[in-house]
């Protein structure tokens, strides 16, 4: 693995830039490369962590590595889908991608299985050869998330244009998608079916936007299950590659990554006008346009200085939009065992029973209460890569969401020296999830050879997210209709990008940069990306 940027502290940077971006997640890469590349931007990207990358960088223990935020990502199977074109665009095509197997995801309620097939066509016979009585309703699903998904691009098309066309405008390019983004899942999914197996099954991948049905928007729900319907890839070569190879296109631009470089503010003139970054260490660097991946709570809330943002409506609304559940997630490192091929790869979606609802809440109320799901990928298998990477090697992950409340007493204190309860607390559910693994995948008793959970304050620690959440900003009906939620900011010179901006995943994320890079060189930008590496 190539190291990408440099220490802050080994960098001769530049008093001036043309572009600060706050953070190298996959919106702060993507935005930088596109000003980079399109925009013929001085850029510079400042990273707190020692890692590039976000929650696409990869960590290393034992000889393991394992990636962090990145499982599947939908779209990335043929160069003519926005995805895979957006990557190409992004990294001269330097990203190359494996597909995943034809049933992606593997949803187990209670002793039932139910598989997730590429292709919509497949997706649908599949789930009618399921539910033979419910076909009306499964096709009036699907017509609906289509329908939900391409009219959010109308909806996303509001935050990239210029503000004085999107006052004019916005308001027809908003109306179709929020018909159905102001629904949450489950009012949505009762319109088509009160079969509740049925709901439960076409709402198993609820981890992937961090909501159960009864919270979550129905356009979010839309965006995922339409993201993966033509089935899921994974880069080649690990999730690192990603930060790799956009990071070759943004240097190419002139441009420059500085890792373990934590900004402490943005500064910001009488006029309410961006014009630099004030560092940890109190280093001043200026630039025309700053640009914050850092999450839209840490931006109005950390990184701006409050006397700046105490008038700001915009920091009060969003105090009506929570903050996303947080994950823990315990990494395995096992020897190389051809039996765990017989899994097929699938991700692995395990539930209790049908009520994700009532299952998550009996989880935040009560962390001894059963896992509301428990999500297993087998990142080293989707990886050609891994075998000659680590030879004799496989990794596993096991992932569940919860709530913030049941670690808030560590939370100040320091990674590392946060004391035996914690550790005991930590090794509790380590063994829980350990056992739940061993039932669902037997083969990998006795051969288990490292583990290692990461919890929300992990996640707090090194991605900065101030209740360690998974997502940013939730998904809810509420976030959608906040129409001032998106790259502009009330400050002049500001924009933010990644996930808070258009949504979750890599891919929402990516978009979220395109926005951005959109709002800066007026131009759009999706029309760009959409024509790949050319
Ligand atoms: C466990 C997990 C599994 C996931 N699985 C998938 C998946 O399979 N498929 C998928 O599509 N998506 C997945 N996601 C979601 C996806 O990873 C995220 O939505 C996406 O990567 C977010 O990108 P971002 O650029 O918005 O933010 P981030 O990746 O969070 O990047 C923000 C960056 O800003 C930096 N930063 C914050 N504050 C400062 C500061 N003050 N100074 C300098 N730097 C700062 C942080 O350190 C971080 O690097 C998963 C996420 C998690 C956590």
């Amino acid at each position: 693995m190539k190291q990408v940027g440099i220490s802050y502290k080994q960098h001769k940077l530049d008093e001036n830039y043309d572009c600060i971006v706050i953070g190298s997640g996959i919106g702060g890469l993507t935005v930088a490369a596109l000003l980079s590349r399109h925009g013929n931007k001085k850029v510079l990207v400042l990273e707190k962590h020692s890692v590039a990358g976000g929650f696409t960088h990869v960590f290393h223990r034992s000889n393991y590595e394992w990636d962090v935020g990145v499982h599947y990502i939908g779209r990335t199977s043929d160069p003519t889908m926005e995805v895979r074109a957006a990557f190409d665009y992004l990294t001269h095509g330097e990203l190359l991608w494996s597909k995943m197997p034809d049933v992606y995801d593997r949803i187990f309620i209670g002793n039932q299985v139910f598989d997730f097939p590429t292709g919509t066509e497949s997706f649908r016979q599949q789930m009618c050869s399921y539910f033979p009585s419910e076909t009306r309703a499964i096709d009036k699903y699907i017509r609906a998330v289509h329908s939900a998904q391409k009219l959010s691009s109308l909806y996303f098309a509001e935050k990239a244009i210029p503000s004085p066309i999107a006052s004019c405008i916005g308001g027809l390019l908003r109306y179709g998608f929020l018909r159905y983004a102001k629904k949450t899942t489950s009012q949505a999914i009762a319109e088509y079916t009160s079969n509740p197996e049925l709901a439960a099954v076409l709402t198993g991948q609820w981890g992937d936007y961090g909501l159960p049905p009864g919270q979550s928007s129905f356009g979010m729900h839309s965006i995922v299950a339409h993201h993966y319907f033509e089935g899921a890839g994974y880069p080649i070569g690990g999730a690192s590659r990603m930060a790799e190879s956009i990071a070759s296109t943004i240097e190419k631009g002139g441009g420059c990554i500085a890792i373990s470089a934590y900004v402490e503010e943005i500064l910001v003139d009488q006029n309410k006008t961006a014009f630099g970054v004030k560092m940890k260490d109190g280093r001043e660097i200026r630039a025309k346009t700053i640009i914050s991946d850092a999450g839209a709570i840490n931006t109005y809330h950390n990184l701006l200085p409050s006397g700046v943002t105490q008038s700001m409506p915009e920091k009060k609304l969003l105090g009506a939009i929570p903050p996303s559940f947080c994950h823990i997630g315990l990494y395995v490192g096992l020897k190389h065992l051809p039996e765990i091929a017989n899994y097929g790869d699938s991700n692995l979606w395990i539930y209790p029973d049908s009520n994700h609802d009532l299952n998550f809440a009996r989880s935040c109320e009560n962390i001894d209460a059963p896992f509301p799901f428990l999500y297993i990928s087998f990142p080293s298998s989707k990886d050609p890569s891994f075998l000659s990477r680590y030879p004799g090697r496989a990794t596993i992950e096991v992932i569940t969401l919860t709530s913030f409340k049941h670690f808030e007493k560590w939370k100040n204190l320091r990674w590392q020296h946060r004391g035996e309860e914690y550790e005991a607390f930590k090794n509790r559910l380590s063994k829980r999830l350990l056992e739940e693994l061993e039932r669902h995948v037997p083969a990998i008793k006795g051969n288990i050879d490292y583990w290692e959970l990461s919890t929300p304050l992990s996640t707090k620690h090194f991605a900065n997210y101030p209740t360690g959440e998974i997502y940013g900003l939730a998904h809810t009906p509420e976030r959608f209709n906040a129409r001032w939620l998106g790259a502009r900011t009330p400050i002049k010179n500001l924009l933010l990008t990644g996930q808070d901006v258009a949504a979750c995943g890599i891919a929402g994320a990516l978009f979220g940069g395109v926005v951005a890079a959109s709002n800066v060189l007026k131009k759009d930008m999706m029309a760009v990306v959409a024509r790949g590496n050319h």
